[in-house]
């Protein structure tokens, strides 16, 4: 395993200050801020805490970058090169990446490794699309013809939350530099080593200075400044609906479009005649996995009421062997975040408890587990009523919601009924219910006879209502990173 830069150069902890222009720099005032471990919440680093003057300094590095600077004027095949040879080099760093990814977030080093795996891959798969977005040729009127260019946006902001960070660096900036645009990343206070360390790499791959940017800090700060810069021309923003909706505010002020990623309550819903051993194991992890902190999280399970009883009772069971521990004892699951998630996932236990919603299974956190670590047991409520918080509203925690339906109408209705609409997994061996009921859902990403969390670089991905608007992933979002520019010839 190769040592982290964490303990192998602590005299140089590059990850730890803001890269602008090229250059590894403390924030403009100086001031820090602690990065604790979720296994144990102890500090264990520091980054810096990006002011409004570095984000400033960074917008007009991009911006130099982009118009003036030798990012600019890349062709997209060495565009291309440049962003597989970062894929290779995270794969050659990739126990120093997981290690360090698993200890700023406290997933469990499995995940972490999957993690690592899957921003590799954003670089390899936008890398390789790079010089693959061709334009169009319209048929007009005699005596023309008529292109369709498809060119960068320019200077794109992107801010991004503390459950994937590796992967939402991929996820992100791949294929807005794959487009040729510069860029300004904004990581989450609560855990922003990985996007440090990735932006050091491409540093050593050779990404020219301005192209890609990184202040961290926090939110209300750099988050805020960076969103409402008039020198950005296109945002991508994953986090709460609340600063989401912030993020579009700014945008709209300043006249450009932006990408919102909102989270979800999605629901996976288990018709009678579903392959129920399949559908158990996928059910269980889809919220297990990433101690339920994943956008796409199954937080609903709905099942028919013919089969509700037997198959409970098996997720229950489930539910029951879980255990949860720290990022090294790589368990089924690891700690919240921070205290304030923990905090934030206790009060919907604590009001489920006074509102009577049956608890059915509880998992336990394993002997061991540091202590001061921010350690929630996964929870099985069984049934939720329909209109309770535990339904409708998004947890962001190891928490699952089962609740039974009739028949195919009412299954539809119960997915669609929250604000959300992100993913939706079906589990049925009837192929015109397949195709009826993944028609009906409301959503960005629907998966039948499985469910995907997590990865997929190639599926666009998005939500509709309170999820958001815009897609990643797939060659979508090379798009979205892009203008179309009609030029019309008159040739007579
Ligand atoms: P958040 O929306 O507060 O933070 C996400 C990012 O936005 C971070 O980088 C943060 O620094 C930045 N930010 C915060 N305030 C900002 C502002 N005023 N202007 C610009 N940027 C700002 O999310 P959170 O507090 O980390 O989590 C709260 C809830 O959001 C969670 O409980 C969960 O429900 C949801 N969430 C969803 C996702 C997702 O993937 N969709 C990810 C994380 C959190």
């Amino acid at each position: 395993m190769s040592a982290s830069p964490l303990r192998s150069n602590p005299a140089a902890p590059l990850a730890f200050q803001n890269l602008i222009d090229g250059r590894w720099q403390p924030a403009s005032d100086g001031r820090i801020l602690e990065a604790l471990s979720p296994s144990d919440g102890k500090a264990f680093a520091t980054m810096a805490r990006g002011t409004a003057q570095d984000i400033e300094a960074a917008v007009k590095a991009a911006r130099h970058a982009f118009e003036e600077g030798p990012w600019g004027r890349m062709s997209a095949v060495e565009r291309g090169r440049l962003l597989m040879k970062l894929g290779q080099k995270i794969l050659d760093h990739f126990d120093e990446l997981a290690e360090l990814e698993a200890r700023d977030t406290g997933k469990p080093m499995k995940q972490a490794r999957a993690d690592i795996t899957a921003a590799a891959r954003y670089f390899e798969f936008y890398g390789a699309g790079a010089d693959k977005v061709h334009g169009e040729v319209i048929p007009f009127l005699d005596g023309y013809m008529v292109t369709v260019l498809r060119e960068p946006k320019g200077v794109t902001g992107h801010i991004i939350p503390w459950n994937y960070p590796a992967q939402m660096f991929g996820r992100t900036l791949a294929p807005a530099l794959a487009m040729g645009n510069a860029t300004v990343l904004k990581p989450a206070e609560e855990a922003c080593l990985t996007p440090a360390r990735l932006a050091q790499l491409a540093m050593e791959v050779g990404f020219p200075p301005g192209a890609i940017n990184l202040v961290t800090g926090i939110g209300e700060e750099a988050g805020a400044a960076l969103s409402a810069h008039p020198g950005i021309d296109f945002l991508s923003f994953t986090g709460s609906p609340e600063v989401g909706t912030l993020v579009q505010i700014a945008a709209a002020k300043n006249h450009i479009g932006c990408v919102l990623e909102l989270g979800g309550k999605s629901p996976q819903i288990v018709f009678d005649d579903a392959d129920l051993d399949a559908a158990l194991p996928v059910v269980t992890n889809a919220i297990v996995q990433n101690a339920g902190q994943t956008c796409s999280a199954g937080s609903r399970v709905l099942v028919q009421k013919s089969i509700y009883e037997g198959f409970l009772a098996r997720v229950a069971e489930r539910f029951a062997q879980l255990k949860v521990g720290s990022h090294a004892m790589d368990l089924d699951c690891g700690p919240l975040i921070s205290a304030n998630q923990m905090k934030r996932v206790q009060g919907f236990l604590d009001r489920a408890a006074a509102t009577g919603v049956p608890l059915i299974a509880r998992a336990t956190v394993a002997p061991g587990a540091p202590e001061g670590g921010f350690y929630v047991a996964p929870a099985l409520f069984s049934p939720v009523p329909r209109s309770h918080e535990l339904a409708c509203d998004e947890v962001f925690g190891p928490v699952l919601s089962a609740i039974p339906f009739d028949d195919e109408a009412d299954g539809i209705r119960l997915s669609n009924a929250t604000e959300y609409g992100l993913v939706a997994g079906i589990w049925s061996r009837d192929g015109g219910r397949q195709m009826r009921v993944a028609r009906a859902m409301r959503c960005g990403q629907v998966f039948v006879n499985g469910y995907g969390a997590g990865g997929g670089i190639e599926l666009p991905f998005g939500g509709v209502k309170k999820s958001g608007h815009g897609r990643e992933k797939g060659f979508e979002a090379m798009r979205e990173f892009s203008n179309s520019k009609t030029v019309v010839f008159k040739h007579g």
